[in-house]
Formats: structure tokens, sequence, C-alpha cells
């Protein structure tokens, strides 16, 4: 995954900063030298600052979708690529589906508009007086679309594999939704491979190596999640949070040593390197919160 190293800091907007990978250098590159039909290449650069401005408000209506849900926002780093698996909102599966399907639903927003500026454009007759002008809005039409439906197609990380995980989650559980999304996606991304193959472009060979890494570590995740949550409970704590009694057994990693072990048996210190923790995180739902917090009013002596 991409991060703020090598990115630069554009701006910021909404209280999100954004960035831009230096890869996108590359993509800069690959559609300004790439691009047909123009006649001089200033038109190849307002397409590639059009493409930059699409992906920007996509994943601007993850962020702010998953803000208004409760869930924390992230900085938007934008890369060739987009910017997947950069949103948390709180692990519910309403929340986590309006935080994904937020993005494609501004792909959706903007399809009425790109055709009514494009059937405008056609009748004005630019094809014939404006020949670059009509390319450009045809161009953008096209990128909104294809973008919209590859998105939606349901190969887990791609939004449509996410919501397609999300709804899944309503009837199977967070761990096992995870689960079928990742082994539905991994399954796609073969029956795309003579496709890719045939293209043989280095665009969806990245697309596709990228899809399959994050497929294989939703996969691990959804293993883990499967322990935490058929894992027996401990008693006289629950999350301060979600209410979830805590998982006996060595889920939690020490940030000094990476050595897993059991926070609760050892009231927070770990019994490799004698770390102390005074504050921990529920497996369930992420929340960090101090041990006092976490203990249920049955641990409590009773009243004199
Ligand atoms: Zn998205
Ligand atoms: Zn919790
Ligand atoms: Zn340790």
């Amino acid at each position: 995954m991409p991060t703020k190293q090598g990115s630069i800091h554009l701006f910021r907007l909404f209280g999100i900063d954004v960035y831009l990978h230096w890869a996108w250098f590359f993509a800069v590159w690959y559609f300004v030298y790439g691009a047909r039909g123009y006649t001089s290449t200033t038109w190849s650069v307002l397409e590639c600052l059009a493409l930059f401005a699409i992906v920007l408000i996509h994943e601007f209506g993850h962020q702010l979708a998953c803000r208004s849900v409760g869930g924390k926002t992230h900085d938007i780093i934008l890369w060739p690529l987009g910017g997947v698996a950069y949103v948390s909102p709180p692990q519910r599966p309403g929340a986590q589906l309006w935080s994904i399907a937020a993005g494609p639903l501004v792909n959706v927003a903007l399809f009425p508009i790109f055709t009514a500026v494009l059937l405008l454009a056609r009748s004005a007759g630019w094809e014939d007086t404006m020949p670059d002008a009509y390319f450009f809005v045809l161009t953008l039409w096209y990128i909104n679309t294809v973008l919209l439906l590859f998105n939606m197609l349901p190969i887990y990380p791609l939004d449509g594999g996410q919501i397609l995980r999300s709804l899944l989650w309503f009837a199977f559980g967070r761990a096992r939704s995870l689960m079928i999304a990742t082994v539905i996606g991994l399954v796609g991304i073969v029956a795309f491979i003579p496709i890719i193959i045939m293209a043989n472009q280095m665009w969806y060979y990245l697309l596709a190596g990228f899809a399959v890494l994050n497929c294989w570590s939703g996969l691990m995740q959804a293993r883990a999640l499967a322990r935490v949550a058929n894992a027996p409970r401990r008693g006289g704590y629950s999350c301060p949070n979600c209410k979830t009694a805590p998982p006996l057994g060595a889920f939690w990693v020490c940030g000094k040593c990476r050595k897993p072990f059991d926070i609760f048996a050892t009231q927070g210190l770990c019994p490799n390197c004698n770390a102390q923790y005074t504050a921990t995180s529920c497996p369930e739902c992420g929340t960090l919160r101090p041990f006092n917090e976490w203990m249920t009013s049955t641990d409590v002596p009773p009243h004199l």
C-alpha cells in the first residue's frame, strides 16, 4: 500500500489532508504521452487533471460518509490505483456499507452531469467546430462510466467487492463475510487472467497483483477475526464501546517485542518483555480504552 512517505502534501479540505503519491507522475506520463486524439498536449494534461479530480471526489465520498457514521477519517493518498482500503468505519455492516457505497455513488451522481454536457456538446456541433473540446468531454464521460462499472465488479478489494462483503456481513457476521468476499475476489481475479494476458498491459498486471495481495491479506484477516469470534470469553470485563467480553487467549500483540499475549490475563504486562500497558484495544471494534473502563460491575465489590 502507498504511504505518506514519497508523497507530496497537496492541500487540506474538510479536515482531510490530500497527498499525491509519486507513482502518479508515471500515470501522468502514461496518459499525456499515450493519449491520442488531441491536437495539442494541453488537452492531455487537462484530461489527466480531470481524472485526478474524479478520483479525488470519489475518495472524499468515502471519507465523508465514513465520518457521517462516526468513523475515523484518513488522509487521502492518491496513487494511480485510487485510494483503496483507507476507510475505517465503525465495525457495523451498515456503517461499512455506507462508507464504501458513497464512493461509487459519487460517480453515479456525476453520470447525468457528464451525459448532459456530452449531449449539449454534440447538439452544439463541437465535433466539427471544436474537436479537441468534444473529445475531452467524451473522454470524461467515458472515464467516469468505466471507473464506475469497473469499481462495481464484485472483486475484493474493489468497491463492488467491499459492498458485497458488507451485505454478506448482515447474514454471515464479520469474519465469515470477509472470508466469502475474499474467496470470491480470488476466483474473480483468476477468471480475469485470460483477459489480462490478452490485453498484456502493465496497468492490468499491477491491478491484478494489487487485488491478489489485498484478497490474500483480507483472507488472513478473516481467519484472525474468526479465531477471535470463536474464542471463549473472559468474565468480569466487557468492551466500554461494543459491550463484548474480551476473548480468552493471546490476541494482543505487544508493541515493543511484537509477541502475542493475553493482555487481560496479566493486567497489561507483556510476559515476554515486561512492557506495561494501561489501556487496551478491543479485538471486536478496535476501540482503545483504559483497563478500569473494561471492568464490568460484577467485578466491583458489593456496597456495604
Ligand atoms: Zn472507492
Ligand atoms: Zn469493542
Ligand atoms: Zn513485549
